[in-house]
């Protein structure tokens, strides 16, 4: 179906074709081409990140790094339910158990003291996601993961340019994954990368990428002849993917200050209603700055959510709400039966709606959004 005001609508920079026509000019397409380095170079210096390795999506860095870690059989994994499968599919695929806990209310990202509860002898890691571009509390997870002698994979789909403190997100674990996904703020259609944070796992995170061999260490002249020594799998885009994905890199700025501007238009807009009780709007920790990524708000009813999105939907609005908890998915019971329940979670995925927001989006369409919002309520 077509919206007259759709949920999502890419940017393009203008200079991505440019950039592929140029790939395509040079004539070697493969992995970890020029576009590829420019690409991981501005990410690496621009938010100071030790290493990026570009891959086909976040997905896959998000499996790379629970191979990087060597985590599987009996091994637990905690991350929040309320995320997308990708999260803990890289964990169920290794044979090890994700361990689904509870989120803050204000923010949605996984809550400490719930970290601190589930932890046991098996406990080996912790996956924050940064739910919609707004940092996890990662002062209070990096101290967990100290005490417990455990490793941090920050799930930053939705958190690229977007920062906790000084720090940008992705580069404060031992491992960070980004998505380029056409969702996503910056994107190439499908695409992701690994934030390596820890040298020591630089080594085998390039093994792993290249199908298991020490091919990376033979192009950068440390070792004579390239073979198989170690498990591993193809995680490396096509250089088209990474000349496309420049052209956005390079428009970051632009893409978040007007992602900034129709959040803070929201903002203002239902600030009467929310003070009214009628919904609840997205906060931002101090500590945060935030990216934009979404914009969400509670209503007090999931027959409100249903009906608001139907009401949206009819008037040509595309708006949406996720996630299906994953502790009450049909493939979380199938893993875990005796499951918890998880109130903060369970209420705000029945409350949640997610309005459009992307750069291009009017201030007439928005007043249209708005208006139709308050209506409903
Ligand atoms: C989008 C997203 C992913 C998956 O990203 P892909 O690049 O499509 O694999 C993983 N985790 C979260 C939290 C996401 O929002």
């Amino acid at each position: 179906m077509d919206y007259a005001i759709p949920f999502n609508k890419p940017f393009r920079s203008g200079n991505e074709l440019d950039y592929v026509s140029q790939a395509v000019t040079a004539g070697d397409i493969s992995g970890d081409g020029e576009f590829a380095k420019q690409c991981s170079a501005l990410l690496e210096t621009q938010f100071g990140i030790k290493k990026i390795l570009l891959t086909p999506s976040c997905t896959a860095a998000l499996e790379m790094s629970i191979m990087i870690l060597g985590i599987g059989a009996g091994d637990e994994v905690i991350m929040p339910s309320f995320t997308f499968v990708s999260t803990a599919n890289a964990v169920v695929r290794a044979g090890a158990t994700p361990v689904f806990v509870d989120v803050d209310c204000r923010t949605l990202n996984i809550d400490p003291a719930c970290i601190r509860a589930a932890i046991t002898e098996r406990t080996r890691a912790i996956i924050p996601v940064h739910y919609a571009g707004v940092g996890c509390d990662m002062d209070a997870i990096m101290e967990i993961a100290t005490q417990g002698n455990l490793k941090v994979i920050e799930d930053a789909a939705q958190g690229v340019n977007a920062f906790h403190h000084s720090q940008t997100l992705g580069a404060i674990g031992d491992l960070g994954t980004y998505s380029f996904h056409q969702t996503k703020n910056f994107s190439c259609g499908e695409g992701g990368a690994l934030c390596i944070n820890d040298d020591t796992l630089i080594e085998r995170a390039e093994i792993i990428r290249e199908k298991g061999t020490n091919r990376s260490q033979f192009l950068q002249g440390t070792v004579d002849k390239y073979t198989w020594v170690d498990v591993g799998s193809s995680y490396l885009p096509s250089e088209l993917t990474a000349a496309f994905l420049l052209g956005q890199l390079e428009a970051v700025d632009t893409i978040t200050s007007q992602r900034r501007e129709c959040y803070q238009r929201y903002m203002q807009s239902f600030q009467g209603s929310a003070e009214a009780g009628k919904m609840t709007l997205p906060s931002i920790p101090d500590a945060c700055r935030s990216n934009y990524h979404l914009f969400h708000i509670l209503v007090p009813t999931p027959q409100q959510q249903q009906g608001l999105i139907s009401r949206l939907n009819e008037q040509g609005i595309h708006a949406v709400f996720h996630y299906v908890p994953l502790h009450s998915s049909p493939m979380g019971i199938a893993l875990n039966s005796e499951q918890a329940a998880l109130p903060v979670t369970e209420s705000c995925s029945e409350r949640l709606v997610r309005l459009p927001i992307y750069p291009g989006l009017t201030t007439e369409q928005q007043d249209r959004i708005v208006a139709e919002v308050q209506a409903f309520l």
